[in-house]
């Protein structure tokens, strides 16, 4: 099937290094990493290595990286962990500031917690998708636990004005979280100045399934477990560490970090050229969010009077792309970013989502104009 692959903002292609990296560990060189023999040394050696790569890749110590299945479970742990911690420690804020914007991993683990006495409240966004800063500045009191802004959106694309969150929570003293899934080999992006922050593995080139928690060594609180076992990754993650899957998810990061700057170059110009076919095909398009403040390769665009689904519906075989509308489960809901960016129900069914990655060519993305401008119809 030639179908042209534009939808990096749900998962990249796995790298073919990582692949190549993978693959012994799946049976030749199979070992539990908790195993106290050599096959099991051998696998432990593997996994510490990945941990390096990814530390190096966030400018983050490897004793802060903790792994997941991937960035629900790293949000899980970072947003429920730490509730409970401050349960348990007797720390006594209980205000939990989530964007509107964020994934449905963070705003579901935020509004589990009502019920344990948390008061969970939403930032507003503009209408380029950025959280609004003095709205954001006039929530954050002295009895806010933690303030969870995504670094990119997954949708949009727009990137979010982190150092300014860290600075306002910071004042107030209280904990920063930072979804960084979509930022992670995206944008250059150190974690330095955050408390928690979550990363996958199928976003960065890697296999899908693994993921990491930052957990910064100099931050106040530390998440207790969300669940319970043989007391892996410190405890805080129990379960056997996927060996095959962390040592694809290390080498995808190093590629990540060498490649950086090449891949962001990369990804820009596709996505220029994109919107260039576009408008040289004279087809009507409006972007939802300006160049300036999206992430390198993504374009999220609405095509008035247009209904995106049947858009993507007769590019059919020929081009994977999103509607603007997240698709749950099968189930397509109107998208909570594009409402919360104030669009109407009528601008979110219009939006696609794309985004150019690493893989992608210049000749895949003139066709991939083509295809979208030959399926509007007038
Ligand atoms: N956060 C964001 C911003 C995402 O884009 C995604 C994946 N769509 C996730 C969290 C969940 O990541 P994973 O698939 O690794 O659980």
């Amino acid at each position: 099937m030639n179908q042209i692959y534009l939808d990096g903002h749900s998962t990249t292609p796995l790298a073919p290094e990582a692949l190549e990296a993978m693959t012994p560990w799946w049976h030749a060189q199979t070992g539990n990493p908790h195993s106290p023999h050599f096959r099991g040394m051998l696998a432990s050696q593997a996994v510490e290595s990945a941990r390096a790569e990814l530390a190096e890749l966030i400018s983050a110590d490897s004793q802060e990286l903790v792994f997941t299945s991937g960035a629900t479970e790293a949000n899980n742990i970072a947003i429920r962990g730490t509730a409970f911690a401050a349960l348990e420690s007797g720390f006594d804020r209980r205000r939990i500031i989530v964007s509107a914007i964020e994934h449905k991993s963070v705003l579901a683990s935020a509004a589990s917690l009502k019920g344990l006495g948390f008061q969970v409240v939403e930032a507003p966004v503009t209408r380029q998708g950025l959280v609004d800063l003095e709205r954001l500045a006039g929530l954050i009191d002295d009895q806010t636990l933690m303030v969870s802004v995504m670094a990119v959106n997954n949708e949009v694309g727009s990137i979010q004005p982190i150092a300014r969150v860290v600075e306002l929570a910071r004042a107030a003293g209280a904990l920063v979280h930072v979804d960084a899934a979509q930022a992670v080999g995206k944008l250059p992006l150190g974690f330095t100045d955050f408390d928690l922050a979550s990363i996958s593995s199928h976003k960065v080139y890697g296999p899908m399934g693994i993921g990491a928690l930052f957990i910064s060594s100099a931050s106040s609180l530390r998440p207790l477990p969300v669940q319970f076992g043989g007391g892996q990754e410190s405890g805080l993650r129990p379960g056997t560490v996927p060996t095959p899957l962390v040592v694809g998810f290390g080498v995808a990061a190093r590629v990540a970090r060498e490649r950086l700057i090449v891949d962001c170059a990369h990804a820009a110009g596709l996505a220029a050229s994109l919107l260039d076919e576009l408008r040289l095909l004279q087809t009507k398009f409006l972007e939802n969010v300006p160049e300036t403040i999206r992430v390198p390769g993504s374009i999220s665009i609405r095509f008035p009077g247009q209904n995106a689904m049947s858009i993507i519906g007769r590019a059919g075989h020929r081009l994977a792309i999103s509607e603007g509308s997240a698709c749950n489960s099968g189930q397509i809901n109107e998208s909570h970013v594009l409402s919360a960016m104030g669009y109407t129900t009528q601008e979110a069914s219009e939006t696609v989502r794309i985004y150019c990655s690493r893989f992608n060519t210049q000749h895949e993305v003139i066709e991939a104009a083509r295809i979208l401008s030959e399926s509007i119809r007038d």
